[in-house]
């Protein structure tokens, strides 16, 4: 079937597909206000792929009284177009993600109307930046309400003025009330971004973390030091290389490479749609398994460090200290010592749920993997016990229970939520499967919620569909 030939007759298309596929169509909600003032359904703080995902699959069942915050810019959502330095997505150009399969929504229809089928044949990989564009036209073209330049903070529990569980969030416009709220804040949404102790000890001038803005064109002639061997800390090494470094190193501090990437293993419906409802014993263990192998980079990203002759790669190169010494960082590595100029880290995010200021009143409280589950001793991790450990709903669970009820009206979606389902919000391949499941976690416990007004509606329905001749009922 050819392909809409513009970016019109594309948009025409979703506008019809969006109302073929309407069924049910009837509302079911009632607005609440709390304290007299009105009350969101849900706020999804988050304006991100995730949080656009959920408030689309929350539209597409009636759920309409939402709102998307974003604390970033239009278009600076996430890590496309800030501090994501890969040229394309390592995703199959194909996936579907945000569009949960509708086929006029997905990437490749955008990008057919957009650029054309030739184009799209022979693009390998989606540019990063293209990436972003779609996520933008996405969210206008399904009517996702999404504010930006808005930082929610914390979150405490409220009451509806008829008597349901609410929430009040902090923002820097001033309060806001919803039922439920979804957290979809990204890698560090659940912690936050991490380095040794002692990187983090270095003066800012010799250090910084991937996901920082870096001013790679200050590091020219210098010598670069990257700790990580993930796609990032190859991203980052590149582009010290292409400003014109004098030299980069990158150090993995394992003894072999990691060059087989289990995401691409596990991206089948079986693992994707049902590992978050087998055992803890199943999960930790595929989990486990996965993310201590850590997801390792691509071939492209390989090949774009590796033509420059002033690029080294060292293994076994952990940075057990670090200090200055004439102007430079002195890193201790178990093959001695490293003098670079300037270091930056690619060791990923730390789960941590009292790092965010979202959770100020409960982070305390949150049920962790190592609350809840102890694995086999050959399975520990430390590192991987500090995840959530979230309701079948993708809601927060308590420690103990009783101190905090309230979070169980806190969802997550993201990278926080791996340890429970797979990578759900994580990563593209899994959101045409994980979106869905975590707007149903929300709208059934909207719905549990409104049980007792949803009978009183429906003992007091008298809507007719037919009308009966009473005078000859009675005459016979
Ligand atoms: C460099 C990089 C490359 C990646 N490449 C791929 C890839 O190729 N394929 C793949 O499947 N996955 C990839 N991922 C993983 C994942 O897809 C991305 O991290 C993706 O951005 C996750 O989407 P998200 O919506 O969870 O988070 P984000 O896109 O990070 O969005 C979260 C949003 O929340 C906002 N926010 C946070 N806190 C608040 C607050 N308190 N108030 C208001 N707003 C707030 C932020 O401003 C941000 O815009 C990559 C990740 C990174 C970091």
């Amino acid at each position: 079937m050819p392909a809409p030939r513009t970016l019109a007759e594309l948009e025409a298309d979703v506008a019809r597909d969006l109302d073929l596929t309407g069924h049910p169509r009837a509302p079911w909600l009632v607005a609440k206000t709390v304290g007299g003032a009105p009350a969101l359904d849900v706020l999804i703080i988050g304006g991100g792929q995730c949080g656009v995902a959920v408030a689309h699959a929350l539209k597409r069942d009636k759920v309409d009284n939402i709102l998307v915050l974003d604390r970033a810019d239009y278009g600076r959502e996430g890590p496309w177009t800030t501090y994501g330095r890969m040229r394309a997505l390592r995703s199959l150009k194909d996936m579907t993600g945000p569009d949960l399969r509708l086929p006029s929504l997905t990437y490749q229809s955008w990008h057919e109307a957009s650029f054309g089928t030739a184009h799209w044949e022979a693009m390998r990989f989606i540019p990063k930046e293209l990436w972003n564009d779609y996520l933008l036209w996405f969210r206008r073209i399904t009517g996702v309400p999404v504010q930006n330049g808005i930082e929610a903070g914390a979150i405490t529990p409220a009451t509806t003025d008829d008597g349901l569980p609410a929430f009040r969030i902090e923002t820097s416009e001033g309060p806001m009330h919803a039922r439920k709220v979804l957290l979809a804040t990204g890698q560090e949404g659940i912690g936050a971004w991490w380095m040794p102790e002692h990187i983090a000890a270095l003066p800012r001038a010799f250090r910084a973390h991937t996901n920082e803005m870096i001013d790679f064109a200050a590091l020219r002639g210098k010598v670069v030091a990257v700790l990580g061997a993930g796609a990032s800390a190859f991203d980052n090494a590149a582009v010290a290389l292409e400003e014109g470094a004098a030299e980069v190193h990158v150090f993995c501090r394992r003894a072999e490479l990691m060059v087989v990437q289990p995401y691409r293993w596990l991206t089948f419906a079986g693992f994707l749609r049902h590992m978050g409802e087998m055992s803890d014993e199943w999960r930790w263990r595929f989990m486990s398994h996965v993310l201590g192998m850590r997801e390792g980079f691509a071939q492209d990203h390989y090949d774009r460090v590796i033509r420059f002759p002033n690029f080294r790669l060292h293994t076994e190169g952990e940075w057990q200290a670090a200090r200055v010494e004439n102007g430079r960082a002195v890193l201790t590595t178990p093959r001695g010592e490293f003098t670079a100029d300037y270091c930056i880290t690619g060791t990923g995010v730390r789960m941590d749920a009292a790092a965010r200021p979202e959770l100020a009143h409960c982070a305390e409280n949150i049920a962790t993997w190592g609350d809840r589950y102890t694995p086999p001793a050959r399975e520990a991790n430390p590192r991987l016990a500090q995840y959530p450990y979230l309701n079948a709903d993708s809601a927060f669970v308590e420690k103990r229970p009783g101190e905090t009820p309230w979070i169980s009206g806190i969802h997550l979606f993201g990278i926080g939520t791996t340890m429970s389902f797979g990578p759900a919000g994580s990563s593209i391949n899994a959101m045409a499967i994980s979106a869905p499941r975590v707007a149903a976690g929300i709208t059934r416990n909207l719905f549990a919620e409104d049980m007792p007004r949803l009978y009183a509606d429906l003992c007091a329905y008298d809507e007719k569909q037919v009308e009966v001749d009473a005078a000859r009922l009675a005459a016979e």
